[in-house]
This record gives C-alpha cells, structure tokens and sequence, in this order.
C-alpha cells in the first residue's frame, strides 16, 4: 500500500486499460478456463458485417456514435431491418430501437398487421452492463439478409432491439466503471446523466429514457420484454441467469409459460451452446462476505422492469450476466439466449399470448403490494465457487476470498413469495387535476381513466394520513418512508378536469399499485403530494385562548378529556401553545384537507 499516496494523486493520469503495473487494478478472483460451441457464431476478420466488438476481440465496446453509424449502415443495406427513434435522452441523444422483421416493417401497425409475436429486448439500461448492445448487433448482422445464418428466425417472430437505452451514463467511459465486472475495458456508467438509476424508474417514470421504452413497448405491442444486465455480487460458476417475478404475482399464467416453455428452451439452447445458466437469485446473497447463509429472492418492486412487466401482464424477464465471467462470453450467451427466445416465440408464442390474455382478464378481489418470505427457508443446490475466509488488515477482521474451483453445494434459498401488504380492490380512484404530474403517468403508462367535463359529487373514502414520514432522499425525491390511514367517508366536488380510473379493466393491479396509498409504490409514497403535509392555517393566542375557554365551559365531555390529558403529560400541561393547538384541532377552523391523501377511493 506504500504506493496509495501518490497513486490517489495521479489518478486521472492512469493508462486507460488495466495492466500488471496498474495499482488499480482490480484483484479480481481467479478467471475460469472456457471454451464454448458458441464461439462459432463470431463473424471472422474480414466479414463485411463484423461487428466493433468482434473487431476487438471483445475487449471494447463501440461508443454511441461507433453503434449507431454501425446500425445505420446495416438499416441502409437490408430490408430486414429498420432503426426508428423512440425518445431523446437528457443530454439529447437520440435513443433508437431497430425493427427487425421478414417483411421489412418500420412502423408499429406493420408489426402489427404482421401478426408475429414480438421480443422487445432493451441493452445498458445500466450502462456499464453492455453485454446486450454487442449481442444484439451480432444476431441482427444473421437475420438481416435472406441468406444470413438466422434468417429463418424472423419468420416466426418480430424483434425488436434498444441497443443503449442509457445513451448519457454508455458516454460516461472509464476503465473504473465496473469495479468487479472483467470487461470490456472502456465501460459506461450505471446511471443516466440526472443520477438516477433507470432500473428503478418504471413506476414514477421520472427519466426520458424509461418514458421511451414504456411507450415503445405499448406502441409496438411487445409480447415478451427483456431487460438485459451483468450482475454485481459473489462468484459462482454460471455465466448467465435469468426469471421473472415468480407465480405468486400479478401475471401467473405469463408466469407458467415465462419459467416452462421459456425458460426450458433457453436453459436447453444455452447448455448446447456450452453455457452455463442458472437462476437468478445465485447473485443475490444473504450475506455477500458468507456464502453459506445463502440466497434470497429479487426484490419484486414494481419500480424494476420485470416486476412492473408482471404488474401490467406483460412477460418481463430479467437477465443478469455474471460480472466476473469475461466479456466474449457472457456477450456469446445473450446471443444465444435471443435467439433461442426467437425461436421459442415463433414456436409457442401463440400460448403466451394466450397467457397474457387470462392475466390481463383477472380481477382479484386482493391485489398484494407487497411481499414477505413466507417461512423457512428451502434448500438449493447450486454450482457455487469454492470460498474461504482470510485475515485482512483492511476489514480489520476476515476478508471472503475465492479459489476459482467449482464446486456443488446445497445451501438455503430465502423466498420472498407471501403477501405482505394488499389492497382490497375498490372500484375505482378519485385525483383532482391540480395533481396533472400525476395524472400525466398514469397517461403514460397506459392505465384508462375518464376525465371530467363538468364538475361531480362522488362519495368517497379518504386516507387522513397518520404516519406519514418523509425519507431521505431517494432517486432524486424526498418520499414517504412510512404511510398509514385513518380512513373517513367524505362527500367531494370533483371539479372538471378530474379523472375517476377505475380498477375494472387490463391494468387494474397497475392502477391499484400506483394509485392506492397504502401501496409503497404509490405516487404518494414517492412524494408526489407531500405538500398536503403542511398546515397552513394559524390562529392567534387572543382569538383561540377565549374560544377554547368557551368550549370547555360549554361541552363537559371535552373538558374531561382535556383534563385527563394535561394529567397524563405534565409538559403538554405546562405548554399554552401545545394546549391551543389541541383546542384549536377540536375545532371547524382547522384545514379539513390538512394531511389528506389526495388520491380518493371509490369503493
Ligand atoms: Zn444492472
């Protein structure tokens, strides 16, 4: 460490790739020998379609302006495919999906009319995780042209592809974006250029880059949706993992055909292929310096994309390469995992369509919003990375280090899947149209609603909040760590320009998450409507003082309770203030809408 000093000094001046001499470079455990049947599918030198990152032998990847002159140039030579833009990043790039299909199609009623299933997949939605971007490019090289090795693939399915949906954070380079990812060397940053994570954007829809692509996937009529990532966490011998949500959310039948025919076919496709693919909650430890306590579940948030995917009954998976393996080969995995779901969509994409219909019909009395592990935990057998415990003068106790040996091992499995929290379906929400920042997501998300021409009456139940405490800051909002209700019926004048969103229709449960306030995805725990918070009406010691001696001299009940109060708590007693306020909320005079959640409900 004698070097630390001069190092942190020179910092900017380091050599742009990792070497031996390199003081910063990552001590990353041992890299694993591999030699996979998928190699094969690299373009060799001089292939007129080799992509950047074949070109560099998979130690960069091309920057935006490389991918996009690339595609370009690939769009003006094929009939296959098309590049359309679907948004603008904040910096101001534009963020393109490329349409590839048999018929040529370049607007969403030709993919329609083409009546295919569709794969929207979406690459960098954390930037530094890239693996989709140069995988993408490879299989459109072999399907855009009659005689390209996977033509055959766009016969039974339409594919559509966001190479970089994080355009700002792919521009953000640096060999230190990664810390414990092997590749590529010139990385982009995780989060766009706001610092916000996209990854968490898909229920307050804050970010241009998630707006885009949840509007791409409704105009487009995406069938399944995935999200393409490299994982942070531990060592393990897998190379790629892959689920949805689980059976126990929103979508179950899409769930059924997500974890059956899917992922039968891309665990089957992978293994030939000379992968190795396993679940998704291998990156997700109890304990990341304790390998033996185990897995837990992803987080099933519906900010994630595949959780929201299950919110709106749309097949949603999530990818999470492991970050430890080395660029050429998680890169040769998602391409052959695309492929493979291709395949799968034009062999089967009949029942999932089917699916999505019976989920998109379902009305639950309960939505959950929430989930708990439901108990003991099960035991998995999983193809792990031997592990042992070292001292460390930098810990000041162990340090995990990993061997590189492969290893079997049977460990618990944590499973989220019991419904902590749930709403009981009302038949409809209430929200005034001051609250248009609301009201503009619900828009966007696609939920239905009816907007008021004249004003109406409607009986409703409100949530006056009880609990309502704001966290720290949180993906640049201040939100509601906790919420709690008291709820009263109320009669409310909706003025014109209201909107009643009713629960009965294909995105009830999407409704029920965002809208209802005991939801921790609700706008409201987001801080959407954190201004109802404050009191902002006062009343003078001359008036109230005067007025509350008549009331309790008038209402004997009050005074008792006002007595038993200041003996219960000699210091509110001894507080005049505190003594008025609490005349003072016994009162018509204070705010009726003080602290009252803005959303209403219909029951
Ligand atoms: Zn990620």
């Amino acid at each position: 460490m004698r070097f630390a000093f001069a190092a942190t000094l020179c910092l900017g001046l380091l050599a742009p790739t990792a070497g031996a001499d390199d003081p910063w470079a990552a001590p990353l455990p041992p890299v694993p020998a591999w030699s996979g049947a998928s190699r094969d599918r690299v373009a060799p030198a001089g292939h007129p379609w080799i992509t950047p990152a074949e070109v560099a032998g998979f130690r960069t990847t091309p920057s935006y302006d490389e991918t996009v002159a690339w595609l370009q140039r690939l769009d003006a030579a094929s009939d296959r495919v098309a590049m359309v833009p679907i948004g603008r990043s904040g910096e101001g790039r534009t963020l393109w999906m490329v349409v590839a299909s048999a018929q040529g199609a370049s607007t969403p009623e030709a993919v329609r009319a083409a009546g295919k299933p569709v794969l929207l997949a979406q690459a960098g939605i954390h930037a530094g995780e890239i693996d989709g971007k140069d995988a993408g490019l490879m299989l459109l090289r072999d399907v855009a042209f009659a005689a390209a090795p996977r033509a055959a693939l766009l016969e039974g399915a339409t594919f559509l592809f966001v190479p970089i949906l994080n355009a700002d954070g792919h521009e953000r380079v640096s060999p230190r974006s990664r810390i414990n990812q092997r590749g590529p060397e010139n990385a982009g940053w995780r989060t766009n250029a706001r610092n916000l994570n996209l990854n968490r954007d898909y229920t307050k829809l804050d970010t241009p880059e998630i707006r885009a692509v949840v509007a791409a996937l409704q105009q487009w009529g995406a069938d399944l949706y995935f999200d393409l990532h490299v994982t942070d966490g531990g060592d393990h011998a897998y190379d790629i993992t892959f689920g949805a949500l689980g059976p126990h959310g929103h979508s179950p039948a899409i769930d059924g055909w997500m974890s059956g025919a899917l992922g039968e076919a891309l665990t089957r496709d992978l293994a030939a292929a000379g992968h190795e693919p396993g679940p998704l909650y291998v990156a997700n430890w109890v304990d990341s310096r304790d390998p033996a306590k185990g897995f837990r579940d992803y987080p099933a948030s519906a900010r994630l994309s595949h959780p929201w995917g299950d919110t709106r009954h749309l097949g949603a998976l999530l990818v999470e390469n492991h970050s430890l393996k080395p660029y050429e080969r998680r890169v040769l995995g998602t391409h052959v995992l695309l492929e493979s779901a291709l395949r799968v969509l034009a062999e089967r994409g009949a029942e999932l369509k089917a699916a999505t219909a019976a989920d998109r019909a379902r009305r639950p009395a309960e939505v959950p919003v929430a989930w708990k592990p439901s108990g003991a935990a099960v035991e998995v057998e999983a193809r792990l990375i031997a592990w042992r415990h070292e001292p460390s003068a930098a810990t000041g106790g162990t340090k995990l280090v990993y061997t590189g040996e492969v290893v079997t091992r049977k460990l618990p499995l944590h499973t989220a899947d019991a419904v902590a929290a749930a709403v009981r379906r009302p038949r409809a929400y209430w929200l005034g149209p001051q609250w248009d920042d609301a009201i503009e997501r619900l828009r966007l998300q696609g939920i239905a609603f009816e907007t008021l021409d004249a004003p109406r009456e409607v009986a409703v139940e409100q949530c006056r909040l009880v609990e309502a405490e704001v966290a720290p800051v949180n993906e640049g909002r201040a939100g509601l760590g906790k919420a709690s209700c008291r709820w009263e019926p109320a009669t409310r004048r909706f003025p014109k320009g209201s909107v009643r969103v009713p629960t009965d229709q294909d995105l009830g449960a999407l409704a029920v998450v965002l809208l209802d306030p005991l939801s921790p995805e609700s706008f409201l725990r987001w801080g959407f409507f954190n201004s109802v918070l404050a009191r902002t009406e006062y009343v003078e010691e001359y008036v109230m003082a005067p007025l509350g001696e008549r009331m309790l001299e008038q209402d004997p009940k009050l005074r008792a309770e006002f007595e038993a109060a200041l003996a219960a708590d000699p210091k509110f007693a001894a507080d005049g203030d505190a003594r008025l306020r609490w005349l003072y909320a016994r009162t018509p005079w204070v705010d009726a809408l003080w602290r009252v959640a803005p959303v209403m409900v219909e029951r």
